[in-house]
């Protein structure tokens, strides 16, 4: 089998972290042990939160120095601070890598996160489509040109546009367009769902919404959707309303890169602007980056500052180093491992009786439905995590028990993948859920109504499933060989 864990030679990174531990600790003890107490347990955590992983100690080292000190507001070479030519060197690393990796004409890897990614696109797409003719019509060439009146004509344009976007409970992200976010504020919200009887995202249906909606930006992307999504079809959607298509990879951009989705499944061809974090299965540095067809390069480089704040030179360093990672084979290697991995746990659970969502997985979310175990994902979550498990709750399609305490529970590979789990450690993680989920009763409040945040696990599993999951985490090491100590 291919390795798909980032190698590094395990003595060179030991001293290199327990150097840094010492510089620290002399400043302030408490903040070196909590480094060193985090590292232990994430080494001891059975994690299956879809949105996690471990980045490699080259990522994480890159983050760790003196390019934080820099302001580099501007783009590669159009600085508004003197002394950016390190920054440029890195920023423009990171582009390259980045337009490679994906097969971008352009890439900006300016964002701090994802959702400032998403910011950037919004800005682009509106500064694009919205205010450029908008200038126009006022006669002006430059943003600065345009009067109070002329701004005020616009805040009224810009606040008409439209958006449409996956509903937060068929697996969308906060940013697409609800009213919590400023994205729903931006942009008057319309949402597509997932077909009741399959949990399939239904194309047809997105069609027609958006023929009676006719939105500036059609998003595309999820946070909790365990299917592959068509692309190509969305981009036939856009075209024959006129909108934008945006579409929103931070969850599976590991799998864009390993060229798990490929072809209609693959946003970066038929997408106008893709936004991303590098933080999940890209496996990098915390933070987010755009891709954008030519012509929305420039818009989407006035990210900052219109919308962002400085770039963080030591963390656009880090994504070149986590880009080049994953234009290795390993990746690619690693890309399949994940999904395989999901397959294998949703196969384990479905075969012990437990029901998911979709019926399976096509990328590393397999997201389950708890009610048939009688709880609410906010009991189910709290039981796993009493087990040593950890995963986190998530609204399913019509959940019953709403957004806050939800009837699901989703779990991800991308992590465990990394530490070098495969089918059999997979199997196994579902038999110690499903055994978790079978012994947990809710509580009753005192009306004798089950309560939906209570919850009791019968004797002794929990402990008992906890030492199992130890066991199996124990078996795959996380950074092999660092100590620190
Ligand atoms: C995680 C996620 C984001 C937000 O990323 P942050 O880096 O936490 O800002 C945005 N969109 C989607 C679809 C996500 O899954």
């Amino acid at each position: 089998m291919t390795d798909v864990t980032p190698s590094f030679d395990a003595a060179t990174a030991s001293a290199a972290y327990r150097s840094a531990l010492q510089v620290i600790a002399e400043v302030e003890p408490r903040v070196a042990e909590a480094i060193g107490a985090e590292l232990a347990d994430q080494r001891d955590s059975l994690k299956l939160i879809a949105s996690e992983n471990y980045a490699s100690p080259a990522v994480l080292l890159t983050m760790g120095n003196w390019f934080s000190d820099k302001y580099a507001e501007g783009t590669v070479g159009h600085r508004f601070y003197a002394g950016c030519q390190n920054v440029d060197t890195v920023e423009a690393l990171a582009a390259e890598h980045a337009r490679e990796l994906f097969g971008a004409p352009y890439a900006y890897v300016q964002p701090h996160s994802g959702i400032d990614a998403n910011l950037v696109a919004f800005w682009a797409v509106l500064a694009q489509r919205v205010e450029a003719p908008a200038l126009q019509a006022a006669g002006a060439r430059h943003v600065n040109d345009l009067t109070d009146e002329d701004w005020a004509a616009l805040r009224h344009a810009l606040g008409d546009q439209r958006m449409l976007g996956m509903s937060l409970d068929a697996g969308g992200h906060l940013t697409h367009g609800f009213r919590p976010n400023i994205s729903g504020k931006m942009f008057a919200q319309s949402s597509y769902g997932t077909d009741p009887a399959t949990g399939l995202l239904d194309y047809d249906a997105v069609a027609a919404r958006a023929r009676e909606f006719r939105p500036l930006i059609l998003m595309a992307g999820y946070s909790a959707y365990p299917r592959k999504v068509d692309f190509a079809r969305m981009r036939e959607i856009a075209d024959e309303v006129g909108a934008t298509l945006i579409v929103d990879m931070s969850h599976f951009a590991g799998l864009v890169a390993g060229k798990v989705f490929t072809g209609d499944f693959d946003p970066v061809p038929h997408a106008h602007v893709v936004t991303s974090t590098s933080h999940k299965s890209l496996r990098g540095p915390r933070g987010g980056f755009v891709l954008a067809q030519p012509e929305y390069a420039d818009a989407v480089d006035r990210g900052c500052p219109m919308v962002l704040g400085g770039p963080l030179p030591h963390v656009m360093a880090a994504k070149a180093v986590a880009f080049a990672e994953a234009r290795r084979p390993q990746f690619t290697a690693y890309a399949q491992a994940v999904v395989d991995n999901a397959v294998s746990l949703a196969d384990g659970l479905t075969r012990r009786g437990a029901r998911l969502v979709t019926g399976g997985t096509e990328n590393h979310i397999v997201l389950l439905d708890v009610s048939g175990y009688g709880l609410t994902g906010r009991q189910a979550e709290s039981a796993l995590l009493d087990a040593g498990i950890v995963t986190n709750r998530n609204a399913i399609p019509a959940d019953a028990n709403g957004a806050w305490y939800t009837s699901g529970v989703r779990l991800g590979t991308p992590a465990l993948t990394t530490r070098g789990f495969g089918a059999a450690e997979f199997d196994r993680t579902a038999e110690l859920i499903v055994d978790v989920l079978s012994n947990t009763t809710p509580t009753s409040t005192r009306d004798g109504s089950p309560s939906k945040a209570k919850y009791v696990v019968d004797g002794g599993l929990a402990d008992k499933t906890r030492a199992a999951a130890a066991e199996l985490v124990a078996t795959h090491p996380l950074y092999p060989g660092l100590e620190l100590s």
